[in-house]
């Protein structure tokens, strides 16, 4: 529950308190949280999915998939990493190092419950918004 707390007031800020969709300019009262690929097709809630919307668009948009889906999901993944809203607890890895390594993605290989990013050096593996694996790849 903290979490989610966090988790809204972050994208509150990141998004530009305004609806990404219309432009809006929301209160924080006001706000809903989208997932911008749909839940109703396994969009998960880390913050790389997760949309700022008024509450009109929300309810309008859907289940459509916005174009951009995969290239706002790199986008903000490598945000929210550099932003220190998604680590890596388990992994032994300095912080300037993870991001640095992960400022590199430039793919999403899969988005689900586990979602998987690719730079052409490494895959990161990320549930709850908490990296759980990192991997060398050669791609
Ligand atoms: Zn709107």
């Amino acid at each position: 529950m903290a979490k989610k707390k966090t988790q809204k007031g972050y994208i509150y800020e990141r998004d530009g308190r305004e609806c990404i969709y219309c432009g809006k300019p929301l209160k924080f009262s006001q706000i809903s949280l989208d997932h911008y690929y749909p839940r109703s097709m396994g969009g998960p809630d880390d913050l790389f999915n997760m949309a700022l919307s008024c509450r009109m668009c929300n309810k309008h948009k859907k289940s459509a998939v916005p174009e951009d889906w995969k290239e706002r999901a790199v986008r903000q993944f490598k945000k929210a990493v550099d932003d220190e809203k998604i680590l890596a607890p388990g992994i032994k890895m300095k912080r300037a190092e993870l991001k640095e390594i992960a400022g590199r993605v430039d793919k999403l290989e899969r988005m689900g419950k586990v979602s998987v990013f690719l730079s052409k050096s490494h895959s990161f593996h990320v549930r709850n918004d908490i990296i759980i694996k990192i991997a060398k790849v050669k791609r």
